[in-house]
């Protein structure tokens, strides 16, 4: 067997309104080359000027990674020829990027088996995208809508070793940009992108040659890729060749890789400081807007609610794969504990009708779970609905109907039920008076039920029979006895009590 590297290049689009390096909006789905100026078209002679704001952001996302921000970080112009980048160089980081070293944790499972390692981080950058080409028939246009909208490029070791661990560290990064609310993360827009290396090797003879692919618009696709190119180099070596360092696409129609272009370590950008654009020295009062943006990271707060809610590890990760959904779990939550109950019986409660019941009601009305932060059934109305169920006050088909009606009516689940005499009965006096009722009644099944009492040998027959008195019960109640009381007052009456 080999050994595997895999390193990973993301690129995120940050949300900042405006551009990187001018003022033009930050909007590439608008009619094409209307949010351009002099600096983003690239034109001789004029100034960009940073945007504070794509730094921060930029900064936020290197301190959630475990990157140091230096006391010093500059911009270089990176120079290729490209009809999208009408400079003729791309302003990047080379020399001392915004983060520098750091780390996370990811976790995961492959092939059936847990996963559990520490990714490090090389550096995080910012730089300015390039426009879009179009390519239609024998004409390309081009589109300068994109050109100089703010990246940041999070560049990995290669430390990863398998398709799946590449997946998860994908989406543990997306959710986690997210979260800081500086990049939507979608990939399929674009919004983030991730180029994966790879190469393989004898064990413990270290790196292989690389091979990049690009084209991954999916964290499956990144997935599916990379595990591709590990068996093509595998056979590769099992035949005795070398591989050949390249760069290849993704073919999403034959699920295989492609090559591109070969010789990729002749690359010379000839980087150079970019002398328009000062160095920026973060002070105190920059980094601290860097500190208040860093919300509780998804993995931190997973963590919490299996330790503190009790939750398992499968619903952790569910309700926090959105933060507006963890955010209604908690407030959900919050708002059942001031009313009496425990934060433990409160929290399975909520994830289960969160996971269950409103997942499926959201998916109905076509709506994401982000949308729960204007849903009608507030966590608040939602903490009523589990304060009855744990108060044995409601039955849980009653309790799922009356969460229906309240999300549909935007009103209390707790007045509908009310309002439809759907309250549970708990007064012993009453359940006793149905009782007594239901045995007059069905005077020969008490009978032969008194007379088998003690009988171990016609244990089924007697709880057929207790069965058949209990619905009757419920029955006369309309189902709205406590089926626990009556069946305690049944046993009672009839001496069957174990
Ligand atoms: P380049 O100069 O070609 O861009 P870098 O050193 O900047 O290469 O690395 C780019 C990415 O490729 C990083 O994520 C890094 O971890 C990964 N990488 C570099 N060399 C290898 C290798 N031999 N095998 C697998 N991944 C590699
Ligand atoms: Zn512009
Ligand atoms: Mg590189």
């Amino acid at each position: 067997m080999y050994q595997s590297f895999i390193g990973l290049e993301v690129h995120i689009h940050l949300l900042t309104k405006t551009k990187v390096f001018c003022n033009c909006r930050s909007a590439f789905g608008d009619e094409p080359n209307t949010n351009v100026c002099p600096v983003c078209m690239g034109y001789p002679g004029v100034l960009p000027s940073l945007n504070i704001e794509a730094m921060r952001m930029g900064c936020t996302v290197a301190r959630a990674l475990g990157c140091s921000i230096p006391e010093k970080t500059w911009f270089e112009r990176k120079q290729y020829f490209y009809p999208d980048m009408p400079k003729n160089y791309q302003i990047s980081q080379f020399a001392s990027p915004l983060g520098q070293q750091g780390s996370v944790e990811i976790e995961g499972a492959a092939n059936g088996r847990p996963f559990k390692k520490t990714v490090r981080i090389k550096e995080c950058h910012l730089e300015e995208d390039a426009g879009k080409m179009i390519h239609t028939g024998t004409v390309s246009l081009l589109d300068y809508n994109r050109a100089g909208v703010s990246l940041l490029e999070i560049v990995t070791e290669p430390d990863m070793e398998t398709g799946e661990e590449a997946e998860v560290f994908i989406q543990q990064l997306r959710r986690m940009v997210r979260y800081l609310g500086v990049c939507d993360g979608n990939m399929e827009e674009g919004s983030l992108r991730a180029d994966a290396n790879v190469s393989i090797n004898f064990p413990g003879k270290g790196l292989g040659k690389k091979v990049e692919i690009k084209n991954l618009n999916s964290s499956r696709f990144v997935r599916l890729g990379l595990n591709y190119e590990i068996a093509r180099q595998s056979e590769f070596m099992d035949a005795g060749k070398t591989v050949v360092q390249e760069t290849r696409l993704w073919n999403e129609n034959r699920d295989q890789t492609e090559s591109m272009r070969k010789k990729e370590n002749a690359h010379d950008y000839r980087y150079f400081p970019e002398p328009d654009l000062p160095i920026f020295a973060p002070d105190s009062a920059f980094l601290k807007t860097v500190d208040d943006s860093l919300v509780e990271l998804p993995a931190a707060r997973m963590k919490r609610f299996r330790d503190e809610y009790g939750l398992n590890p499968e619903q952790a990760d569910l309700i926090c794969e959105e933060m507006e959904e963890a955010d209604y779990f908690e407030a959900a939550a919050a708002a059942a504990v001031s009313r009496g109950i425990t934060k433990k019986d409160a929290a399975s409660r909520i994830a289960n009708f969160l996971l269950i019941d409103i997942k499926r009601m959201l998916h109905r009305e076509g709506l994401s779970p982000s949308s729960l932060a204007s849903f009608a059934l507030t966590p608040q109305r939602l903490a009523s609905l589990v304060v009855l169920l744990s108060q044995g006050r409601v039955s849980t088909k009653n309790a799922r109907q009356a969460m229906e009606a309240a999300a549909a009516e935007g009103r209390d689940p707790a007045d509908i039920i009310r309002e439809k005499g759907w309250e549970l009965i708990t007064d012993p006096e009453a359940i006793a008076g149905a009782v007594t009722a239901v045995l007059a009644a069905e005077e020969s099944i008490a009978a032969e039920l008194r007379s088998i009492a003690a009988d171990t040998g016609k244990e089924k027959r007697r709880r057929t029979l207790t069965a058949y008195l209990l619905g009757k019960v419920l029955a006369a109640t309309g189902g709205r006895a406590d089926t626990k009381i009556a069946a305690d007052r049944i046993a009672e009456a009839l001496g069957t009590r174990e």
